[in-house]
């Protein structure tokens, strides 16, 4: 086996999968967020928060929700080198692009694209994706993505 195939397996199995900060994310059932709603002013949060922060609500009342699905990329922005120690990749490291999204569900969040950063596209129909970040120890060390749909 290769050591590309490898990492494919890895990225695959979900019991060598590990979330790179547990409990923000999951992906048994589909790839979800885990963040927060208040229901008195309709403000959505990644990740959870205890108190709303919108200073026109009347009455701060979290809940907590997941948030998933499809959105539309805001924008983006490239990063062209290697982020600095304690964030970890795959070496040889290459430039990607992060995405500022728009979730169906009223979410604004930022997260890493999957895709080549010459396909990035503002106003791009984009889905929430778990994919690996790193890769160490046998382990596909995982994140939310986002990924282009209509490419
Ligand atoms: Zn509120």
């Amino acid at each position: 086996m290769t050591e590309r195939n490898a990492m494919t397996d890895l990225s695959t199995n979900t019991a060598l999968r590990e979330p790179c900060v547990p409990g923000l994310f999951s992906e048994d059932e589909g790839p979800l967020l885990h963040g927060a709603r208040c229901i008195t002013c309709s403000t959505p949060y990644f990740p959870r928060v205890a108190h709303c922060r919108n200073p026109a609500c009347a009455a701060s009342h979290i809940v907590s929700c997941t948030f998933g699905g499809e959105g539309r990329l805001w924008s983006y922005s490239v990063a062209d080198f290697a982020p600095p120690p304690p964030h970890r990749y795959d070496k040889p490291f290459v430039p990607y692009a992060i995405g500022v999204v728009d979730l169906d569900s009223g979410l604004r969040v930022v997260g890493q694209m999957v895709d080549p950063v010459e396909s990035m596209r503002v106003g791009a129909r984009v889905s929430l994706v778990i994919e690996p970040i790193h890769h160490d120890e046998g382990k596909a060390f995982t994140s939310w993505k986002f990924k282009l749909l209509d490419r």
